[in-house]
């Protein structure tokens, strides 16, 4: 393409979608999506996939048996993180949810995570779906699952039930809540898979160890998580 072409196209383009770092409000140039070169390269990485026995790993010690655990980010009130999560999830930014997957699952290349079958999201409330119109962490899912060249799962995977009897138990522990919260439609489709569960921030665990229990009770499954961010205590 001549490049009189692919800047009319550019600025074409640029009319659909903003053109400014979702960070720090510097121009993007070309290549980069959402987020400049500047701000993707400062963003604060946790490394955790190097290590085993990493804080998210430890979350589950004793709640629920996982193969691998990350989460990809620090998430602290104010920092670029939490910014871009921010319209990840509340500003319809479901696009720059991709591209951290995307970022996130390059790191994962050639590490133990490489070895999962299947990518699942953890679901998103339906009510809060219809409001929301996506799922954050299936746009991160996307993202992640195209760096590690794996399949996605969103539809065995689900919420089984959001109902007054819910909004009745959120008078007890928040794990109680959520934890039969979980369940497969079709088990067969885990069977014997190992599955990398994807969330975008976590906080207690609470959530991706009700979800981490439903994957196990497909036969022969084994599961793996990985969080876009940690939020920190
Ligand atoms: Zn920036």
């Amino acid at each position: 393409m001549s490049s009189a072409v692919s800047d009319i196209l550019e600025g074409f383009a640029g009319l659909f979608w903003p053109n400014v770092c979702a960070c720090c409000s510097t121009g993007l140039t070309r290549g980069e999506e959402y987020i400049c070169s500047h701000c993707m390269y400062e963003l604060p990485v946790t490394n955790f996939h190097k290590d085993r026995d990493n804080p998210i790993a430890q979350v589950f010690w004793g709640r629920a048996p996982i193969e691998y655990a990350t989460a990809g980010y620090f998430f602290r009130k104010g920092n670029r993180i939490q910014k871009l999560v921010h319209q990840v999830k509340y500003k319809g930014q479901k696009e720059m949810g991709a591209v951290l997957g995307r970022e996130m699952g390059k790191s994962l290349r050639g590490s133990s995570f490489s070895e999962v079958d299947l990518i699942a999201p953890v679901p998103l409330h339906p009510q809060k779906f219809r409001k929301r119109g996506y799922n954050q962490s299936e746009w991160i899912a996307k993202g992640l699952a195209e760096a590690l060249d794996k399949p996605v799962n969103t539809q065995a995977l689900v919420r089984r039930f959001f109902t007054a009897t819910q909004t009745r138990k959120k008078r007890f522990a928040r794990w109680e809540n959520v934890d039969s919260g979980f369940g497969l439609i079709n088990p067969g489709t885990f069977a014997g898979q190992h599955i990398l569960l994807i969330d975008d921030v976590i906080t207690t665990g609470a959530t991706l160890e009700a979800c981490i229990h439903a994957v196990l009770s497909a036969p022969g499954s084994k599961v793996s998580v990985a969080a876009l961010a940690l939020a920190s205590a």
